[in-house]
């Protein structure tokens, strides 16, 4: 296994581990550049990376772009061999199960997906994913370094200190899986969190977040969530975010939580599919999806008035810590115009107006991805690759 700590070593004012810290935070980097952000020698440096390049730890790239730092220079120069170690993300959505291999730089090296069945049980869950997952790490290919961390998205709560899925009502099956038991079930150290959270991260990194600091991602789905990035920092707990629960009605319909009125039981995937459908066999959000990019004006002022409310919600957050931007993901962002309008309307007039803190609302730059992608960070900085803000 090659976490950071296992390369770097535990010694953080080391030679080494300063160099290899410094490269990993802002590479691909100049000897120059390293020399003036570590305070070390300029023949100190060309010795130690002169060791860690026949280490085969660090190499020479042209591109910038390989980079995992968000905020590296630009240019030629050292960084982190990706074939060092792997890591991987795992997302269990409602009905798929999506799992992405990816090498240092967050390069996906092989992915693999699985349709389930609505509201399959953890044990159906993690075999199928185990599944995915072998056969998604024997696609690596010789020189790749194996998988040293999974972080996995699992769309209900979860203690992170406890490390422990809370028992929910929205992934019944699921109540006390552990990180012990997920990490048994791929044979590595595994990080679990939130799937809204999730998405925030991969937006932040990978993403329509990664040039601020303070954002708020929208997971527009089969349930609707929130995840928050304060100070390039994803923030919260258990039940944080959990803008799907936000009281629209106090006569509407009783949520699968156990409250009335939730957001959820208007807006979320579900609900409006039930709405198209009108009694009728119950369409798929594919469907849903086609009709309003035809035009069809019932299924498209459905998925409006619940982008309107989705929108509203996002402005009461909004108004509690001011995003700079706010980002729309899930399937229901797919749908374009037809949700972004309403929704940047809604959460524009639950605003102070002429406020000059006005957050920008665009859509996710992940799509789908965006979950899984955020899995991938969460493995990343778990295992020390990816340096969280201080
Ligand atoms: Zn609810």
């Amino acid at each position: 296994m090659r976490t950071f700590a296992d390369v770097a070593g535990d010694d953080a004012a080391s030679t080494r581990h300063r160099v290899l810290a410094a490269v990993r935070d802002h590479g691909p980097i100049s000897r120059a550049e390293l020399a003036r952000r570590t305070g070390l020698a300029a023949s100190t440096i060309t010795t130690a990376t002169q060791g860690l390049a026949v280490e085969g730890v660090l190499h020479e790239t042209e591109d910038a772009g390989e980079s995992v730092s968000r905020t590296g220079p630009r240019g030629r120069g050292l960084s982190v061999d990706p074939a060092l170690a792997s890591v991987a993300g795992v997302d269990f959505g409602f009905r798929t199960v999506r799992v992405v291999v990816c090498d240092l730089h967050a390069r996906a090296l092989a992915t693999r997906e699985s349709r389930l069945a609505e509201r399959y049980s953890s044990e159906e869950g993690l075999s199928v994913a185990a599944e995915l997952y072998r056969a998604a790490v024997a696609e690596l290919s010789a020189g790749q370094g194996a998988v040293v961390t999974v972080g996995v998205a699992l769309p209900g709560p979860i203690d992170a200190v406890r490390r422990r899925v809370i028992g929910s009502s929205v992934l019944p099956g699921w109540s006390e899986v552990t990180a012990g038991r997920l990490a048994d079930t791929f044979g590595v150290d595994t990080v679990v969190e939130n799937d809204a959270n999730l998405a925030a991260l991969g937006e932040h990194v990978f993403g329509a977040g990664r040039d601020v600091a303070d954002s708020l991602t929208v997971k527009f789905h089969s349930g609707i969530g929130a995840g928050l990035i304060v100070r390039d920092r994803l923030v919260g707990s258990a039940g944080s975010g959990e803008i799907g629960h936000f009281a629209v009605a106090a006569d509407g319909p009783v949520c699968r939580c156990g409250k009335r009125g939730c957001l959820d039981t208007f807006a979320a995937i579900p609900a409006l599919l039930e709405a198209v459908a009108g009694g009728a066999a119950t369409p798929d959000v594919r469907s849903l999806l086609a009709s309003t990019a035809a035009g069809d004006a019932r299924a498209s002022r459905i998925v409006s008035d619940a982008a309107e409310l989705v929108g509203d919600a996002a402005s009461r957050a909004c108004l509690l810590f001011a995003p700079q931007r706010v980002i729309v993901v899930g399937a229901m962002a797919e749908a374009g115009d037809v949700v972004l309008e309403p929704f940047a309307r809604a959460l524009r007039r639950g605003l102070i107006p002429d406020t000059p803190s006005a957050p920008e609302i665009v859509r996710g730059e992940l799509a789908e991805r965006s979950t899984v992608m955020g899995a991938v960070a969460l493995a990343l900085t778990a295992s020390g690759w990816l340096p969280v803000a201080s």
